[in-house]
């Protein structure tokens, strides 16, 4: 099956499109399964332009039920939420997560102290900075998100090379140690295909890490991170070609929580 797990809604400010649309979108090409998956709620000073409102949490949960009531004959919608991984906030996570019951959890990194680095306004920020040192402080941010245990799935893997910064040798002990936490937390990775999208070219992760998470056994996803109903399955043919090339055979699916491996097809 082909499901695309991540994405958003008008709430959280940067996206268009009503769930129906991303639901119809979804229909039209063909996908067996999605999943909404907005970004959370956070504590008023972090990132408050790119997210939903504390106070709007109940109207997202409604919409995804709405949608799951009119089209779940056709299509499994499953109830999802991009989470922030944030050292400091894992109580006010904890405390969101706990407010409904969650298909599943992606945990994403979007800020290196109070960079937000995946931002293309604050691009200029890449310039000086020793790019190895950049991406050992992010793939730390992904460990932390691991061993935080609050999320299913990491989300955009290795989205610090979004804006095309790359180290001048191979990471390969980075992204050992981050997916070797990853594995132990019992965590999934999200193949995001919204990376062929930005400067980078390129899928999150790239295959050298999904090769280092196939040899580890690392389960997989598949999102579009769409922000507009077009963007829904969205580079998913080259998703699952690379995804074949590494190896994999099978993604998973989430039902409260409990990830369960269906073959790709
Ligand atoms: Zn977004
Ligand atoms: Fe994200
Ligand atoms: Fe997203
Ligand atoms: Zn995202």
């Amino acid at each position: 099956m082909t499901l695309d797990y991540h994405m958003h809604t008008p709430l959280c400010k940067h996206a268009v499109g009503a769930p129906e649309d991303y639901v119809r979108r979804a229909l039209d090409i063909g996908l067996s399964e999605i999943g909404m998956s907005d970004h959370m709620p956070m504590p008023g000073w972090y990132d408050p332009n790119f997210r939903m409102r504390r106070d709007q949490f109940d109207e997202y949960i409604a919409m995804v039920e709405d949608v799951q009531s009119r089209f779940g004959d056709r299509l499994p919608i499953r109830l999802g939420l991009e989470g922030d991984y944030f050292p400091g906030t894992e109580g006010f996570v904890r405390d969101i997560l706990w407010r409904a019951d969650f298909d599943y959890v992606i945990g994403s990194v979007h800020y290196l102290g109070d960079w937000a680095f995946d931002n293309p306004e604050y691009t200029a920020q890449y310039e000086g900075k020793d790019v190895a040192q950049i991406y050992r402080e992010y793939f730390d941010m992904v460990k932390g998100a691991a061993r935080s245990g609050l999320f299913d799935i990491v989300g955009h893997p290795d989205v610090i090379k979004k804006f095309g910064h790359r180290p001048a040798g191979p990471i390969d002990d980075l992204l050992e140690d981050a997916l070797a936490a990853v594995k132990r937390a019992g965590m999934a990775l999200e193949v995001n295909t919204s990376g062929l999208r930005y400067p980078c070219r390129e899928i999150y992760p790239s295959r050298r890490m999904l090769e280092i998470a196939r040899a580890l056994d690392v389960p997989v996803t598949l999102g579009s991170d769409a922000h507009k109903p077009e963007q829904v399955g969205l580079g998913f043919d080259e998703a699952k070609a690379l995804l074949r090339e590494v190896g994999y055979t099978h993604v998973v699916r989430y039902v409260k929580r409990e990830p369960e491996p269906v073959p790709i097809l």
